[in-house]
Formats: structure tokens, C-alpha cells, sequence
């Protein structure tokens, strides 16, 4: 019985979705991306939202909208996948890291430490599905005219006060991946949502090269029917029909799985509390916060049990994984300046979390196999 920390869910509806789109007449981008777009905005509560082909493109495209070019800094988390500040770079801007809370979160009084007269923008992460303080981060940025990019890529489902994660009531640009492990899948895929006509419109035109069609955009005077003009320096980020028909279906079933997701995360928090705190303690969600759960993070009280638990969960196949590496740790951003401690409360956070499996798909007897794996563990 292998169990990994994180999984896709596909049934016979996700299958019979997808080859009906494969009889059709269109595989790439065509009327089943909007219909998945469309869908996607009125769940999550944006105006608009452009789906691209993964969680990174639409950062990198989200960077490059906003403006982000050389010598603009950009304020981030360190404790996320390296994906949120390589698209700083990606646009040649420069990653200013803030330190985070105990529970891993960006600290909007660490951000507030780190602006200067360059500072253009931040990008704080929703991790492990709990939303970062929006209103907090929010106010800081109005006041200091920067803009504001949700990493949203571990809290479809998520909420903040009376707020969808993916609706930009506090943000300019929220994004979205839909690989296997995340919420919902399309194989590879991601989703940029906003309120702004004039940003969804430049997101649109990146996404496919910088080319438009539509003649109301031209620079020149042109009226043959083949004619169209690219714009800017963009990419062939495009999401197919066929993931757009698997994301359709798999949408279908988001709250199913987010709360299949919260069942298993009260369940853990359970064993957690009847345990007591000696051992590891789980991280909570607030009254203001609905955690759509995409990890199951626990913090163990001793940092030096931590790879013994690691190598012992193994051993039992159960595979977890530590979300994260400090992103500023890896060697291209140590060979790029990123030198020694530069947040020293992620570098502790990162020294004692492992996150254990966490997929809606998890059935109940491995659930309990995890638990008793835990307990034995922590005997010894
Ligand atoms: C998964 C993820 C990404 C990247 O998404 P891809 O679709 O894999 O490119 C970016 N940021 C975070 C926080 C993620 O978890």
C-alpha cells in the first residue's frame, strides 16, 4: 500500500469528458477553454479569468502584465515552491524575500520591513491552502502603490472573511495550477483570474504570442481579412480543449474534494489533539479562514526527529514530503546573491514541517494506517 502526500482523483466522467473533445473539431484553445474559463470566474467570484498551459506561466504572464522589468523589486515568501520568485526573474525584476508567521504564512509587518523606493509589487502565497492576511497586505500595498499577486495556487476553495481565494477583492491577479497534486487537475495547466478588463485583455493577447485579431486594436490601417499584428514579446502559453474538457468535469467535483480535503484535516487535527503537543503540533485554520487544505502540514516540537519520522514514514511506504526548501536555499539563487540566513523564522519553520498525505482520494483504512504508523513512531 503506497500512499504519496498528494494525488489527482479521475473518474469515468473526467474520461468521457475528454473524448468527447477529442471527436470535436477543435484540440487546442477554442469554445471549451472559455466554457472552462467562464465556469472557473463564476465559482470563484471574478470577473475575468484566462487559463494558461501551467501554474508558472501564468505567473510568469502575471509579472510581466503588472510590469515587472529590471531593476523592480518584488516582496515574496520564501517558504513556497520556487515557481512564485522565479517570475520575478523571469522579468528580470529582483526577489525581496519577507520573513513568515508560525503557521508559514508571509508576515505583513515583515513586508512592511522590506519596501523601498523600488519596490513595485508583492506576491504573497496561500500555503497549504490557508489565505494569507489579504487585508493586511492589501492596505500595505495601497499605501505604497504596489501591486498585489495571489499565489493562489494551493487554495482553490479557499475563503477569507467574506472573500473566495480567486475573487481579487484584495489583489490585482490571483493564479491558479491545476497539477495533479493541486485541487483540481488538467495534467498540467494553470488560471489567472482578475477584475480588470484592460489586464484580462493584455493577459489574453500574452498568452498567444502578443498576436490580436481584433481589428478595434490594430496600430495600422488594415482591412484585409487575413491581417493581425503582434503587440508585444508574448508566448504560446495556451491550455488545450482536451485539459480544459478534463478541468470542466474535475470542477464539477471541487467541493466534493475540498471537502473530502477539510474531513481528512479534522480527522488528523483529532489524532493531533488526543496525542498532545510533545510530539507535533498541526496548523490551524482561524474563525476568518476556510482552508481548502491542498497540504496537511504538522510542525514537530523537536527539529532533530524530524528526518528519522521522514526516513520511518518511508519505510512504511508512506511518502511525504517537506513543503518547503527555503527558495532562496537552492543553488541558482545562492549563485545569484541569495547568501546564508535570510529569514531566519522560515528557515526554522522549514527545519521542523513534513506534510503528510492529503487527497481526497485517501481512503479511510490508509488514513488510519498513517495514524498508526504516526503513533508507533512517536513511541519509540
Ligand atoms: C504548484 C505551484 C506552482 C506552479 O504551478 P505549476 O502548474 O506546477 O507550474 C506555483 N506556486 C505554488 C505555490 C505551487 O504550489
Amino acid at each position: 500500500m503506497k500512499i504519496p502526500y498528494g494525488k489527482q482523483w479521475i473518474n469515468d466522467e473526467d474520461i468521457d469528458t475528454v473524448t468527447e473533445v477529442m471527436k470535436s473539431d477543435f484540440l487546442t484553445t477554442g469554445p471549451t477553454v472559455k466554457k472552462f474559463e467562464d465556469k472557473f470566474s463564476s465559482i470563484v467570484s471574478s470577473k475575468y479569468a484566462v487559463a494558461v498551459s501551467s501554474g508558472t506561466a501564468a505567473l510568469h504572464l502575471s509579472a510581466q502584465v503588472l510590469d515587472v522589468k529590471e531593476n523592480s523589486e518584488v516582496i515574496t515568501t520564501p517558504m513556497t515552491f520556487a515557481a512564485t520568485s522565479n517570475c520575478i526573474l523571469y522579468n528580470k525584476g529582483k526577489v525581496i524575500y519577507s520573513d513568515i508567521t508560525g503557521r508559514g504564512l508571509i508576515n505583513p509587518q515583515e513586508i512592511e520591513l522590506q519596501i523601498t523606493s523600488e519596490t513595485v509589487g508583492v506576491i504573497p502565497v496561500h500555503y497549504m491552502g490557508l489565505p494569507a492576511d489579504l487585508e493586511h497586505i492589501s492596505k500595505i500595498a495601497k499605501e505604497n502603490d504596489l501591486f498585489t499577486i495571489e499565489d493562489a495556487c494551493h487554495a482553490l476553495g479557499a475563503k477569507y472573511k467574506d472573500s473566495r481565494i480567486g475573487d481579487c477583492k484584495y489583489s490585482d491577479l490571483a493564479v491558479f495550477s491545476f497539477h495533479p497534486v493541486k485541487h483540481i487537475t488538467t495534467g498540467e495547466g494553470g488560471i489567472i483570474t482578475t477584475n480588470s478588463k484592460s489586464l484580462y485583455d493584455k493577459l489574453l493577447q500574452l498568452r498567444t504570442h502578443g498576436i490580436t485579431k481584433n481589428k478595434s486594436k490594430f496600430k495600422t490601417e488594415h482591412t484585409e481579412p487575413w491581417y493581425h499584428e503582434m503587440h508585444n514579446l508574448g508566448f504560446n502559453y495556451r491550455l488545450t480543449d482536451i485539459q480544459a474538457a478534463l478541468g470542466l468535469s474535475q470542477l464539477s467535483r471541487l467541493d466534493e474534494f475540498v471537502q473530502r480535503r477539510r474531513e481528512i484535516a479534522n480527522k488528523y487535527l483529532d489524532f493531533f489533539n488526543e496525542i498532545g503537543d510533545n510530539f507535533a503540533e498541526p496548523i490551524t485554520e482561524r474563525e476568518s479562514e476556510y482552508n481548502s487544505y491542498h497540504l496537511f502540514v504538522i510542525k514537530l516540537m523537536d527539529p532533530n526527529k524530524r528526518r528519522s519520522f521522514f526516513e520511518y514514514l518511508m519505510k512504511k511506504e508512506i511518502y511525504c514530503q517537506i513543503h518547503y526548501i527555503p527558495t532562496y536555499w537552492h543553488p541558482y539563487y545562492r549563485e545569484n546573491g541569495y547568501n546564508g540566513s535570510i529569514c531566519p523564522k522560515a528557515e526554522d519553520f522549514y527545519n521542523r514541517i513534513i506534510s503528510l498525505p492529503m487527497y481526497p482520494a485517501l481512503e479511510d483504512n490508509q488514513l488510519e494506517y498513517v495514524l498508526d504508523c504516526i503513533k508507533e513512531f512517536q513511541k519509540i
